[in-house]
Parts: structure tokens; sequence; C-alpha cells
């Protein structure tokens, strides 16, 4: 099934109501990392060129429900809409939260407002349909375009789009599902998925969806060392997960998983701890695996630069400490030279990219942390699945 996209629907003199993934790091009112606002600009500048009057939602961290904006002020969007407007170039002015149909029905064709954190409504969470309704009566169409949240049914990214006119996906939105579906659905071959991070538990259902789809499978972090343990190398002091041994030895017949030969290694969890480059074989009891070793590198590289789809989340080592980074920097930029079709997603992966400065040689950076997880998963996210719905009936 497909969705509708923005670019499909009539919107010259429509009331135009945006479902937009503002969440972003917010320090003592200054914003410190614009990314997702980065990405809302193309679809909030289509709809305003294409004549709509524009009113934009989004969550912000997680406030409490039924509780005014006044009182929790740490939560108000009100500094996204400053730097929107000077992205934009055109005033986002903060709507007052009586804003009704009558109010949407003032708005003028090329002007554009936005709704306070929608986490603070009644029943958003739950998804009632008394919000739900409430969020339709403000427009004509709807668009859904936080790909970040699709994988939540709620008012303002599920329910609304049960009771608009029209709704369909804006061009992030549509762009996510586009580039996860090449990756995915027909991928080319070889394909390899790079999982790493702290916990197969956490990555679990997505190790196991991509086991079955992948030609190879890289795993690192805390995840591959439970696949160290799992092949029955003793790994020290590392973090792992002894309940997932049998997991790990489930996966590892699924698909190839080439297991590091050396690691860096150190005493300690910190900073200032010195890097020791051990073969996999020599771990102390004392040990803590940091990072792959340097023969690693050069093994995961060279299957980096022969594959045609890569699937990146998650990193290959502590790369927060300089002296635990080379792992992950070395196959970031692995995967920015290879020249197949590469899509990475997942905040620490975000971060990772942006680090490295290869933001532009990655094919597609998924903005969803969650939801690019779970639609790897093979899961439907509820929030496509309405717009799929609304466009077969
Ligand atoms: P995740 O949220 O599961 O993607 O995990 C990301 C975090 O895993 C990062 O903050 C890394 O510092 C951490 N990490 C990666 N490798 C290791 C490791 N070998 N030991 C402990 N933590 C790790």
């Amino acid at each position: 099934m497909t969705v509708r996209s923005i670019q499909e629907v009539e919107l010259s003199g429509k009331k135009v109501l945006i479902r937009e993934d503002l969440n972003v790091p917010i320090k003592a009112g200054e914003i410190l990392n614009d990314a997702r606002i980065r990405a809302t600009v193309p679809t909030i500048k289509y709809a305003l060129e294409k004549g709509a009057s524009v009113i934009l939602m989004s969550h912000l961290g997680r406030p409490d429900e039924g509780v005014p904006i006044s009182e929790q002020q740490e939560a108000s969007l009100a500094p996204v809409a400053k730097h929107l407007s000077e992205l934009l170039n055109n005033q986002v002015d903060l709507m007052p939260t009586d804003f009704s149909a009558d109010s949407a029905a003032k708005l003028s064709p090329g002007s554009c407002v936005m709704l306070e954190n929608v986490r603070c409504n009644i029943g958003e969470k739950n998804n009632s349909d008394e919000l739900s309704q409430y969020y339709a009566s403000l427009c004509d169409v709807f668009v859904m375009d936080a790909f970040g949240t699709a994988h939540r049914a709620q008012a303002s990214t599920h329910g609304v789009a049960k009771f608009a006119p029209v709704a369909c996906a804006g061009l992030l939105l549509s762009g996510e599902l586009e580039a996860l579906n090449k990756a995915l659905a027909q991928p080319l071959s070889p394909m390899l998925a790079v999982v790493g991070g702290a916990k197969v538990s956490s990555k679990l259902m997505v190790l196991e969806a991509l086991a079955q789809k992948v030609d190879h499978l890289i795993v690192g972090g805390g995840i591959a060392n439970t696949f160290l343990a799992a092949a029955g190398y003793s790994v020290g002091k590392s973090l792992y997960e002894e309940d997932m041994l049998a997991k790990a030895r489930e996966i590892m017949r699924l698909t190839n998983i080439p297991l590091p030969s050396d690691v860096a290694v150190a005493k300690e969890f910190s900073e200032s701890a010195l890097a020791e480059i051990k073969v996999i074989a020599d771990i102390a009891e004392d040990d803590m695996i940091l990072d792959i070793g340097p023969e690693t590198i050069s093994d995961y590289v060279r299957v980096i630069s022969e594959m045609k789809t890569i699937l990146w989340n998650g990193p290959l080592g502590v790369f927060e400490f300089d002296a635990f980074a080379a792992g992950t920097e070395s196959v970031a930029k692995a995967i920015a030279e290879n020249t197949g079709f590469s899509i990475a997603g997942g905040g620490e992966t975000i971060t990772a990219i942006e680090l490295y400065k290869i933001s532009d040689q990655v094919s597609y950076m998924s903005t969803g942390g969650g939801a690019f997880l779970e639609f790897v998963e093979g899961k439907t996210l509820p929030a496509v699945a309405i717009l799929e719905d609304r466009n077969a009936g």
C-alpha cells in the first residue's frame, strides 16, 4: 500500500496542518542541535509557496499532559518557533491554547503559525478521538511529516489523520519511506548491516530481522562483546549480556558475522583511560573492550568496500572517548566512501556522522531513532498505516 504525497494534493488557499518532529535538545533556551528543525523546512516551504496557510504542531520533550505550558516553560516550543522563523525567512507565531477552527480560518495564504507542545494536551498520548477531532477541525489538509514519531499512535500523529478531510505525507516522511524501502524491500546485493551500540537486548529484534536479510552483519560495541562471549572468548570486565548468549548464537547461525580479531581495551571506563591493542585471545580478567583494533578495522573496511547496500545503526565502540573512537570513525569513513546505497539512522549514529563530517556522503540519513529501528524490524508504523488506509479508502 502507498501513502498519498503532499505533491498530489491541491494546497492553494487551503489550511494545511503539518505534524513535524521539532523535538530538539534545548538548554537554557538555546537550541543545541537544529538538524531536526532544518529537516522540516522543505515541506513547510513547499506548502507556503503553493499558497497554503500553514499550522505546525510538534511535541518537545516529555511535559506533563494537562498542565498548562505557562507552568512548564521548559517544554515550550517558543525557541523553535523563533529559530524556524529565521530559517524560513517567514514569521512563525506561537498560538495560544484557545486556537480554534475560527482562528485557523482567519489565517491568510502564505502565513505560518505553530501550536504549543502537543504533549501538554489531554488525550494526546492515548490518541483520544476528541483531541484528534479538534486538530482535524483546524485544517483542510493534514500532512504527516514527523517520521521520528511515526511509530507512535497518538492524537497528533495518528488520530488526526482519521478525521482530517485529506491526510497525506510530507516531503520528509515520503523521503524516509522511499529510502528505507530502497534499502530493505529491494536492496542491491551484497548487503551489509552494521549494528553497534551498548546492548543486544535493546536491538534484538533489529538484529534478528537484519540477520535474515543481509549477506554480512557487522556487530559493534557492547553488542560485539556479547557475540564474542557467545563464540567462547573471554571478554574480561567488558560490557556484555550473559542472558543474550543463546540468542547471539542463534543470530550467528543466520548470517555471516565477522567477529573482531583484535580490540582496544582499557582497565577503566574513563575519558582518560589508555587504550591497549590486544588480540582477542589475550583479553585479561580486568580488561574492558571499548573499541575494535586496527586489524579488525582493515577487515571491516574491506568488507564495506565490497557492498552495494549498507544499513548502519550504532557505534562500534565508546566513540565519545577519543582513544576509543577509531573503530567508529574508520567504519563511518568507509561507509562514506562506498559508492553503493547507504542508509544510517539512530541518535548516536547521526552524532557520529556529524562528528566525522560525512553527512554528504551517506546516501540517506534517517531522522528517526525508534521509528527507524521499528521500520527495520518490519513493524508497521501506525502513523504511516493510517495514511495508507486513507489513500486506499
Ligand atoms: P546504543 O544507544 O545502544 O546505540 O548505544 C550507544 C552507546 O554505546 C554509546 O554511547 C557508546 O559509548 C556505548 N558503547 C559502545 N561500545 C561500547 C563498549 N564496548 N562498552 C561500553 N559501552 C559501549
